[in-house]
């Protein structure tokens, strides 16, 4: 593939992202003198090879999805305070030269919040966080960021220990089979496992533990409700899913590189909703 690139998202598969209708909207809307923000797929095996050719091509930046997000932090030459935390970068951004990693994802988590869900439901909260993967160590600092008090559950207890160590945050790990213990006080439960997606079913939750007042987020964003979202809607409990990260991570990466902060808007999440 010798196509050639200025802004896009690159993964494995990336097929099925909405990146690209997030940026070209926000590229007509701005009117940047750019090109069409494309979809690279690529091989992990051929990642670093691949990044190099975008590069010497004159590409500005990329995003990257799933697996690669680990590859291109080790990939970047210089890492943001936030990606060497996380030790994962979403945001490449090639400059004099040189190839720079980010991570909006922590950023962009944090702007998805509303103001009173941060107030009421996370600063000295107890904050459970389920899942331990790339998206559970950006969640794990925003939540920390925002002085949540930060609880991680994962079925392999070894990877919430160690987003525990490489995270360096103050938190605890829960062993599913205690979730129970803690469910009760919690005041903010976000799902960051895969499951939900597809025929999967997130379990992991019994809500007729949980308290009135907790605020229930899924960072899955399709299907817009899954069911772990309908069983806090039930119960008449607030609720979100990833949408609006989605949107905000992908705002901060078109910051970096077109220098505008673009705003999100109910007309771009119709679309995005709508694809
Ligand atoms: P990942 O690194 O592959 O992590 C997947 C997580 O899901 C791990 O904690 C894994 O647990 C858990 N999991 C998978 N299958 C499971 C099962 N059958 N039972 C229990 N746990 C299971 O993926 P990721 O990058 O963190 O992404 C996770 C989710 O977040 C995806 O749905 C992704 O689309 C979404 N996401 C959304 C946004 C947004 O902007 N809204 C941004 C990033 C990610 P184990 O460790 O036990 O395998």
């Amino acid at each position: 593939m010798n196509e050639t690139v200025k802004t896009g998202v690159i993964g494995f598969p990336v097929d099925h992202s909405v990146s690209p209708t997030i940026h070209n909207h926000w590229i007509d809307e701005y009117q940047i003198n750019t090109d069409r923000y494309k979809k690279i797929n690529v091989d992990p095996k051929l990642f670093k090879e691949e990044v190099l050719r975008l590069k010497e091509s004159g590409t500005l930046g990329l995003n990257v999805t799933v697996p690669l997000k680990e590859l291109a932090f080790s990939f970047s030459e210089e890492q943001t305070e936030v990606a060497k935390q996380t030790g994962a970068v979403n945001t490449l951004t090639f400059k004099n030269g040189k190839v720079y990693g980010d991570n909006t994802d922590v950023i962009g988590f944090q702007r998805s919040l509303d103001k009173g869900t941060v107030e009421n439901n996370i600063t000295n909260k107890k904050c459970l966080v389920l899942g331990a993967g790339g998206a559970a160590r950006a969640v794990v600092c925003a939540l920390s960021n925002l002085g949540g008090e930060v609880f991680i559950c994962n079925r392999t207890l070894e990877k919430a220990l160690k987003i525990q160590k490489d995270l360096g945050i103050q938190s605890e790990v829960v062993e599913q089979e205690n979730l129970s213990a803690v469910i009760g006080e919690t005041s903010f439960i976000v799902n960051t496992t895969s499951l939900g997606l597809g025929d999967t079913e997130n379990t992991t939750v019994d809500f007729t533990q949980v308290n009135s007042q907790v605020f229930v987020y899924d960072l899955i964003y399709n299907p817009k409700l899954t069911k772990f979202l309908s069983a806090a809607k039930e119960r008449n409990l607030g609720y979100q899913n990833g949408m609006k990260m989605l949107i905000e991570q992908a705002a901060e990466s078109f910051k970096i590189w077109h220098d505008i902060l673009p705003k999100n808007s109910d007309k771009l999440m119709n679309i995005v909703e709508g694809l």
